[in-house]
C-alpha cells in the first residue's frame, strides 16, 4: 500500500472514531511521525494531504529540513528536547509538542525572545508516572501552564501525552480520560477555553484517543511502515 492510501485508511479511522463519539472528523489534526523516513516518504505524505509531520530527533529534523522534506506543513518536535539543542528547533518548528520541564520551558522563552518571535507549544503531561519519561506529573501541570504564561515569547496551545507502553487497553483508555481530565480543567482555568489541543493517541490506539477527546493524533507506522532501527 503507498502511503497515500494508509494515510486515506487512517483518515478514514479518524472519521469513524470521531462520529463515534459525536465529533465532527475535521477538528482532529493528523500528523505524520516521520522519524526514521527519508525526506521523499515525508513529500509524499504532503502531497496527500497529511496535516503536519513530527519529528523527534533534532538532528534528523536539520537534515530533512534542508531536503525541503516538510514543505507545504507545518513542522512539528515531538521528541524529547535537549536544552543544548533548543536552538535549533525554536523558530524551525511550528510547534514544540513536548515541553516537559520548567528548565526547558525557560531555555526556548529565552532563545523565542532573542529572535523575537513567539514559539507555540504543548506542554507534556507523564501521565503513568514513568520514571524514564520526560513530561509534567499530573499534579505539575497547572503550574507549569501558569509558569509558561508568565512567559512572552511562548504560547501554550495545549497538552500532550503518551501512556506507558505496556498498558492495556483499559487502562490506556483511563490514561486518555485523566489527561483530557486535566486539559478541560487548565484550559477553564487558566485559558478561557481558547486551548485547541490535546494531542494524544498513536498507531495503535489514535481511535480511542479520539474517542478520549484528543484533538490532534500523531501516527507514525499506520502511514510510513515499520521503522527499521539499525
Ligand atoms: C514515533 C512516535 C509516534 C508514532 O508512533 P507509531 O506507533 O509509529 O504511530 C507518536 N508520538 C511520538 C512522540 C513518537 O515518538
Amino acid at each position: 500500500m503507498s502511503i497515500a492510501e494508509r494515510i486515506a485508511q487512517v483518515r478514514a479511522e479518524i472519521a469513524r472514531a470521531a462520529r463515534a463519539a459525536g465529533r465532527d472528523p475535521g477538528e482532529i489534526t493528523l500528523v505524520g511521525a516521520s522519524k526514521m523516513t527519508d525526506a521523499a516518504a515525508c513529500r509524499e505524505a504532503v502531497a496527500a494531504g497529511i496535516d503536519a509531520l513530527g519529528e523527534n530527533r533534532v538532528q534528523e529534523m536539520v537534515k530533512k529540513l534542508s531536503e525541503h522534506a516538510y514543505d507545504g506543513v507545518p513542522l512539528h518536535f515531538i521528541g524529547h528536547l535537549q536544552r543544548n539543542k533548543v536552538n535549533k528547533v525554536v523558530g524551525q518548528a511550528a510547534l514544540i509538542q513536548s515541553v516537559g520541564s520548567l528548565a526547558l520551558l525557560a531555555e526556548i522563552e529565552k532563545t523565542a525572545a532573542a529572535r523575537e518571535l513567539t514559539q507555540e507549544l504543548l506542554l507534556e503531561v507523564n501521565i503513568g508516572r514513568e520514571a524514564a519519561k520526560s513530561g509534567f506529573l499530573p499534579e505539575e501541570v497547572f503550574a507549569a501552564a501558569e509558569a509558561a504564561l508568565e512567559h512572552p515569547h511562548v504560547r501554550i496551545l495545549g497538552l500532550m501525552t503518551i501512556p506507558p507502553a505496556d498498558a492495556d487497553r483499559d487502562a490506556n483508555m483511563r490514561y486518555f480520560e485523566q489527561v483530557r481530565t486535566l486539559y478541560v480543567d487548565i484550559n477553564a482555568k487558566l485559558f478561557h477555553n481558547e486551548l485547541k489541543h490535546l494531542s494524544m493517541g498513536m498507531s495503535g490506539d489514535y481511535a480511542d484517543a479520539i474517542a478520549a477527546g484528543a484533538t490532534m493524533v500523531r501516527v507514525g507506522t499506520a502511514i510510513f511502515g515499520a521503522r527499521h532501527y539499525l
